[in-house]
């Protein structure tokens, strides 16, 4: 428990996970520790705990779907790993010598547990948001006649990717992506207007016209004009407030364009000019959630490292604190790896 306290910004409460106990997800039960074990895959120890209401015993594992599914944390370690890098499902399985099938599976269920963390974590801590920045980027779904576009949301002062909407490029989608980050907003108060910038698309605008009228915003629309793929002019129209909201480095969509370069790079359905296009929306799904908290929770960000004040002094002293974006919009205490993911304890918020 201490653990994963100290990890995160918020105090996670455990609780039994075991579905055919009747104290399964309640809250007034005592979760004690209750030694450890290693299985014969990975010699990796496993906590195990004691319910004490359903005088029970069960292990960590059984805080994600990942439970039963006939694989060891290093391998799903390794899953997750491999996704990030850009690799197809089959060529995982390849990899692990494992059945593509099963290797499906185990994406699934990681993809699963990411998604109910980041909304756990960010409806848990509202998140303080200064400067957003909104884009989509396409590819093809089942074969090359439908487009399916993503719709990413970024925090750029923490380089924060808020969250991700799939489907086609119309002010619906938009709509849903902008309530979302409306929902991690919480009940915030904005004493500095909200900037926001996107390109030229007016689904943005429709959007943000309906879903933050009541939210203190100055928007900013960035339209490119291209003759032969040549970049010609870049005007500003600012569609909300002027130039005087839009200090220093702020108009632009530059740190969104290059968090769609990096997803180009990791998740393969995006990669241009290739065969790996998406097949079934639902691998889409997983592959982005996988990579989302690869890039928030996991790696650190260059641009977000602090100096240390006592630099110089030694000649291999420590100069820096590296930060991940979680840990700059202060939701975490440090970089979480993948483990972490699999048996922090979070009950699915049932609709
Ligand atoms: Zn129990």
């Amino acid at each position: 428990m201490n653990l994963i306290s100290r990890k995160l910004n918020i105090e996670l409460q455990l609780f039994c996970p075991r579905r055919h106990c009747p104290y399964y997800q309640s809250l007034d039960n005592k979760i004690v520790k209750d030694g450890k074990y290693k299985t014969k895959h990975d010699g990796v120890n496993r906590q195990m705990f004691y319910c004490t209401e359903g005088k029970h015993r069960f292990s960590e594992t059984g805080y994600c779907d990942l439970f039963c599914k006939h694989g060891s944390f290093k391998e799903y370690e390794q899953l997750c790993k491999l996704s990030c890098y850009g690799l197809s499902i089959d060529a995982i399985a390849n990899v692990l010598g494992k059945d593509s099938r099963t290797v499906g599976i185990w994406q699934q269920s990681v993809s699963k547990k990411t998604s109910l963390f980041h909304n756990f974590i960010c409806l848990s801590i509202p998140l303080a948001m200064m400067f957003i920045q909104m884009d989509e980027l396409w590819s093809y779904l089942k074969n090359k006649k439908h487009q399916l576009w993503v719709f990413v949301g970024l925090e750029v002062n923490s380089r924060f990717w808020i969250n991700f909407e799939l489907g086609s490029r119309t002010t619906h989608t938009a709509t849903k992506l902008v309530t979302q980050i409306k929902h991690y907003m919480g009940t915030l108060s904005q004493v500095i207007p909200l900037k926001i910038t996107t390109d030229k698309l007016s689904a943005y605008k429709n959007a943000l016209e309906s879903v933050f009228n009541d939210i203190n915003y100055v928007y900013l629309q960035i339209v490119k004009k291209r003759v032969k793929m040549r970049l010609v002019t870049v005007k500003k129209c600012f569609v909300k407030g002027s130039e005087a909201d839009f200090k220093g480095k702020t108009q632009n969509t530059s740190y969104i364009e290059r968090i769609n370069l990096t997803l180009r790079q990791h998740v393969p359905f995006l990669q241009r000019k290739t065969l790996g296009y998406c097949k079934k929306k639902a691998n889409f799904t997983d592959s982005l959630w996988i990579n989302l908290y690869d890039y928030n929770y996991r790696h650190t960000h260059k641009s977000l490292r602090l100096p240390l004040a006592n630099q110089g002094a030694l000649k291999f002293h420590k100069k820096w604190i590296h930060q991940t974006p979680a840990m700059a919009m202060g939701l975490t205490q440090e970089s979480l790896p993948w483990r972490f993911l699999f048996v922090v304890p979070i009950i699915p918020v049932t609709h």
